[in-house]
């Protein structure tokens, strides 16, 4: 039996709020360390913790605003969704067919799972069999790899632009421009979340202090 976590709305609407913080915070102290960091297997550990922690958060606000799920299934979720934006830059390695981290990033070009069209056709591919094959997990899979993906190219876009095959890639986007992508994702996923029809209803107030 799923223990549900009926939460009083004033919860949910300060949680949202808390976790759109943390998601600037991170990305910006993240960032501040990368770049202050001397070391290069420093560098690239404090990059993927941050991939990692705003992939979690982000997931975490969707969590937050959905229902029927245990506490260790919001676990195993947000621990996907991190695991998942952190694993992305493992590609850098595979490309560069080496272990060592000076060959994985002096790429000349940007490996494969950096490309942006390679989310959006996996999430669609998967939404799409979930309703032919009629397995309700598969939609909730796709849109954790998406968010996973999205939150990661757009930390990257920073950088070298977001790459959207076959078109090119676009100029890096503005730092702030970047902060407020990542903290707009997770309301996006809600949004697709309730498009798709996910199992777990929103949370609906009914009245004051009751949430369903
Ligand atoms: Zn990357």
């Amino acid at each position: 039996m799923v223990s549900l976590w009926l939460p009083h709305p004033s919860t949910i609407f300060a949680l949202n709020h808390y976790i759109l913080a943390l998601l600037a915070l991170t990305s910006i102290t993240g960032d501040y360390i990368v770049s202050h960091t001397k070391l290069h297997l420093f560098q690239a550990l404090f990059d993927n913790a941050t991939h990692a922690t705003v992939g979690g958060l982000s997931w975490l606000y969707v969590c937050v605003n959905y229902k029927n799920r245990s506490h260790l299934q919001t676990l195993l979720e947000i621990a996907a969704c991190a695991g998942v934006a952190s694993l992305i830059d493992v590609d850098h390695f595979v490309s560069a067919r080496s272990f060592r981290l000076k060959d994985a990033t002096s790429l000349s070009k940007r490996p494969p799972l950096h490309c942006s069209t390679f989310p959006v056709i996996f999430c669609l591919g998967l939404l799409l069999l979930s309703y032919v094959c009629q397995v309700e997990v598969w939609k909730k899979v796709s849109l954790i790899v998406l968010t996973a993906f999205v939150s990661h190219h757009t930390r990257d876009a920073t950088r070298r632009g977001f790459w959207v095959y076959p078109f090119g890639s676009t100029p890096p986007i503005p730092y702030y421009g970047y902060v407020g992508l990542t903290c707009l994702i997770p309301f996006v996923v809600c949004e697709l979340y309730r498009v798709v029809k996910v199992e777990g209803a929103r949370f609906h107030f009914v009245s004051k202090g009751s949430v369903i």
